[in-house]
Parts: C-alpha cells; structure tokens; sequence
C-alpha cells in the first residue's frame, strides 16, 4: 500500500530525541528556545512562539486580540474545521467566504463580508500557497474599511483596524513577493502535525509580525505566560537557585511545545530547503506532467511570477466529476493499493456547522471545487517508481468510472 502521508523519522531524528531524553530536560527549555529562534530566522518575521499545535496558536491569538461574543471573524468556507473552531471557541461568529480556483480565499468576497462586527479575517494558504496578502493588507488598510472598525480593546485600538491572522498549516517555506509566508501580514500560524511537510509529530509555531508601534518581542514575553497557567515563570526559569516562587498573573492556557518535540522540529528545519522542498517540488511536478495531457484532468496551481507553493497537497481535480463519481474513483485508486484523500470537506457541510444553520449552498465555488478533488500522496520516500503506480492508478480509476458509460 502506498500510504498518503507517512513521517519520514530516520536516525537523525531518533539521535536528537535520545539527546533530549538523556540531557534530563525533557519538557519546554534550550531545544525549544533554539527552535523558535531558528524559524524566525528562517521565516524572517520578528519573533516566534512554539506551542503544542497550530489550533491553540490560532486561538489564542485570537484571544489576545480580544475577540469575543458579538464579534466577527472571515474564514474561507474551503479548509480544515479548526480555522473556524477556534473562533466559536472564543464565542465569535464563523463567517465563511467562498474560495477562487486557486483554493484560496476570494478577496473580492471579503470585502463583500465585513461589517462593523469584523475583528479579524483568517485566510489559508490552500495545500501550501500563499493567499494575495498584499491585496489583503491593502483592504484592510482601505480609509473607508478603517473607519467601519470598532476597536473594543486597548491591541484593537493600537492596530487600528482588522487584524489578519494567516493560518498557514500548510505553507511554511511557501514564498510570496520574495518574503516567506510568516513575513507576509500580521500574525501567521504554522502547524507541525505529523501529516504536515515539517513536523514535530504535534506542535505549532505563531509567527509574530506586528506592525509598530506593537513590540513582538513583548508580546511573545506575554503569550509565553498567557500559554502556560498565567504563571510568570516556566518550569525552567523555576530550577534556577533560590528563583522557585511564582505567581500566576491571569487563568491561562496549557499549550506549550516540549523540547522532545523540538529535537524533531530542529533536525526537520535543518534540512528543510535542502532536502524536503525539493523532493516535494519534483513530486509535483511529476504529476502536473503525467496529467497535463489528459484534458479531464485539472492541474493545481502552486507557482506564479510572485509567488511559490511549499508543495504541501497536490490537489487535482476531476473535469465534470460528481461527488458520486469523485468517490468512486477514489475507491477504486484504493483497491489499487494507493492511499489518496481529500481537502477538504468544506466546513459548512460538517453537521455541526450545517445545524448552526450554514448552508454550503452559499459557496457554490467552494463546492464545485470539493465534489471533484482527489488530493494525491505526496511525501519525501514517495520514489518516481510510487508516482507512477500513484498516476497509474489514477488515470485507470478515471477510466473506469468516466469512460465506463460511453
Ligand atoms: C492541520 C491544520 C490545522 C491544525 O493544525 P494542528 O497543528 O493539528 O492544530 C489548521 N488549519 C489547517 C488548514 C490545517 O490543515
């Protein structure tokens, strides 16, 4: 079986974990520290916060932006349910939008949804490619748009307008007008879940990038307190002599990265550009050239003159497929012995969100999107010898399904 999207953990990565098991400091401390300095480093932002996913980090930024009942958030109606969980967790009100044919949230459509409700837009960057942020950056920056923002708290009066926090699960190492996606806008979210392309088998990374007159430095200072009980020292700064009492300045959260999951994090980021990205770019490119020829097929978009995917999902797409027949096809590439999925079901349609009185009828190009996307394994051990049995598999699921009725 050839599976989606297995972690690639060689010896390397073992030898960095014993390291850590064996250095007798195995939770939040130097390897977490030295990781979060290197993704800034690496993203050029201007500082970063490790935690234990990507869903706290979007939560609790929106939670230090203040947002709270009443208020509103824009999501795109194509990603994972956690983008729009965080929100409802905070008890704001999910607004989704509909995607363009890039998979990305449709800029146009934001600015149809903003109201003076608005506290934040929450784009994604699709599969690994980055979202237009200049133009979004530009419409919150819009005199008009500025002026409808009512400011609540005193972070929502220093920015002065919506804030944009970036869910880039998928895109850390994408690039977009030469900066990486965590340099782009505001606040951007990685997630290093063990089916992302950098892992730390769970974990997460907020990447800060605050205008002035914000200091990002401080505000990591105070989400590190914020992410661990409210308590103004970490259990590492507590094992200096003398320096154990502490208080606990707010009820905060439990999110913290341990430095066991760093040690992969490190290794992982280490070889990132040299290694993961290239083999996940030759991965790409081999399939847009096995199904650039067949005209059922539609090829992802993931690189244009000003912009770069991190070759997260290959998300190819099914000319004229129903969802029946998309399913179909989906179960036969699996009797083939070929792992495939798909990104994602839209998350208007899960029950929960269809009960609260979503209607997927509303974003028609979100669905037209879903009901015919098969995303394709795609992963560093994935060899040219398996994209072949993956492309083979899929033009005779094709050809099974679709062409059975002519
Ligand atoms: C994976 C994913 C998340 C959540 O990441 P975790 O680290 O598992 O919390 C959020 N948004 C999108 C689009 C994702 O794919």
């Amino acid at each position: 079986m050839i599976p989606f999207s297995p972690p690639h953990i060689d010896q390397k990565i073992i030898d960095e974990v014993v390291d850590t098991l064996k250095s007798g400091w195995i939770t939040t401390g130097p390897k977490t520290k030295r990781f979060e300095k290197e993704l800034t480093a690496y993203n050029g932002n201007k500082a970063t916060l490790c935690l234990n996913s990507a869903t706290a980090g979007l939560e609790i930024m929106l939670r230090w932006f203040g947002v709270t009942a009443g208020d509103e958030v824009i999501l795109p109606a194509y990603t994972y349910s956690a983008t729009a969980n965080v929100v409802v967790h905070c008890g704001a009100t999910p607004v989704f939008v509909d995607v363009c044919s890039d998979f990305n949230i449709c800029i146009p459509e934001i600015a149809k949804a903003i109201t003076p409700k608005t506290k934040v837009i929450m784009p994604v960057d699709f599969g690994g490619y980055p979202c237009d942020y200049d133009a979004m950056m530009h419409l919150v920056n819009d005199p008009a748009i500025k002026k409808m923002f009512q400011p609540k708290t005193k972070e929502q009066e220093m920015l002065g307008r919506i804030m944009i926090l970036s869910d880039a699960a998928h895109s850390i190492g994408a690039w977009y007008k030469g900066k990486r996606t965590g340099a782009l806008t505001d606040v951007s979210v990685f997630s290093f879940h063990a089916v992302k392309n950098l892992t730390t088998a769970e974990g997460g990374a907020i990447a800060l990038n605050f205008p002035a007159p914000f200091d990002n430095e401080e505000i990591y200072k105070y989400l590190c307190i914020k992410t661990l009980h409210g308590q103004n020292k970490d259990a590492l700064a507590k094992t200096i002599p003398g320096n154990w009492r502490y208080d606990i300045v707010e009820a905060g959260f439990k999110m913290n990265m341990t430095d066991i999951m760093a040690s992969i994090g490190l290794v992982e980021l280490e070889r990132y550009d040299r290694e993961i990205l290239p083999a996940r770019k030759a991965i790409f490119e081999a399939y847009t050239a096995a199904f650039s020829s067949e005209d059922w097929a539609i090829i992802p978009e993931f690189k244009n003159d000003i912009k770069c995917s991190s070759y997260h999902l290959y998300p190819l797409r099914i000319k004229g497929a129903t969802e029946q027949q998309r399913d179909a096809i989906i179960a036969l590439i699996f009797e083939k012995q070929v792992s495939v999925n798909v990104h994602f079901i839209p998350v208007p349609m899960m029950s929960y969100y269809s009960g609260r009185g979503y209607s997927i009828n509303n974003y028609p190009r979100t669905f037209a999107m879903y009901v015919n996307e098969i995303s394709l394994p795609v992963y560093v051990d994935l060899t040219p010898d398996k994209v072949n049995a993956v492309v083979r598999a899929v033009k005779d699921a094709f050809t099974a399904i679709m062409q059975s009725n002519f």
